[in-house]
């Protein structure tokens, strides 16, 4: 049987960019190391992180947080808990990826002049809780064009994408708002990353028998093979 590996497997720039970030903060010696939710999605390397001590924490308890280095994965966190945590006077490792980090200073700054934020993307995703908190989680999040219902009540929209939506979804999205709404602003957001994977994953599936999908399949891309 041959196995063929689609092009661009594995860790895009960002979680790389954050993996390293963890390795080199084990590696300074830092005691008590706690990540907000998982560095990767990859089990076998969240395992091996925690083996050597870096320990798995969600938003709600950096409250009780006294000690230790908290590293911000690369989906990114909302401005309230970067405000706890600099509170607290605890040591921040920020590898939000530049990419997610570009997304939340455009909600920030578009909120702060007045614009209705809107995201397009999954309400679930820790990427989008967390650009939804540098607009004071007051953003539509929107992810089908039926979710649109009253959206001609506002004057002034600004939209930004999940960095892994799905191109074609943002445009009809994007285009279903600027048919009904007086001034939008439209930032595709999305990251070349998905771009390229989507690609990858959609020539790999016209070249093969059966696929395994893990990526992919993660962030709800189709190949156009049942699975
Ligand atoms: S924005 Fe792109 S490069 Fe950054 S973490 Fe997401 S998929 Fe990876």
């Amino acid at each position: 049987m041959e196995i063929i590996i689609a092009e661009k497997a594995g860790y895009c720039f960002g979680i790389e960019n954050a993996m390293k970030m963890v390795r080199d903060t084990i590696e300074s010696g830092q005691e008590k190391i706690y990540t907000l939710g998982p560095i990767s999605h990859n089990t076998q390397e969240t395992r091996r992180l925690a083996d050597q001590g870096v320990v798995i924490i969600e938003d709600g308890d950096v409250e009780n947080l006294e000690t230790g280095c908290i590293i911000l994965r690369s989906h990114g966190v909302g401005k309230e808990i970067i405000d706890t945590i600099n509170q607290k006077g605890l040591p921040i490792i920020n590898a939000t990826c530049p990419f997610v980090r570009a997304v939340q200073k455009k909600v920030e700054s578009y909120d702060a002049a007045g614009y209705q934020i809107v995201i397009v993307g999954n309400k679930d995703h820790p990427e989008v809780v967390g650009a939804n908190g540098w607009c004071r989680d007051k953003a539509l999040i929107i992810n089908d064009i039926n979710q649109l219902e009253n959206i001609e009540s506002y004057d002034r929209i600004c939209i930004v994408a999940q960095t892994t939506i799905i191109e074609s979804r943002f445009n009809e999205i994007c285009g279903a708002i600027k048919s009904r709404v007086n001034e939008v602003v439209i930032f595709n957001t999305i990251c070349s990353a998905t771009a390229e994977r989507q690609a990858a994953a959609a020539k790999t599936a016209k070249e093969v028998e059966y696929m395994i999908e893990n990526w992919y399949y993660r962030r709800g891309i189709n190949t156009g093979l049942d699975r």
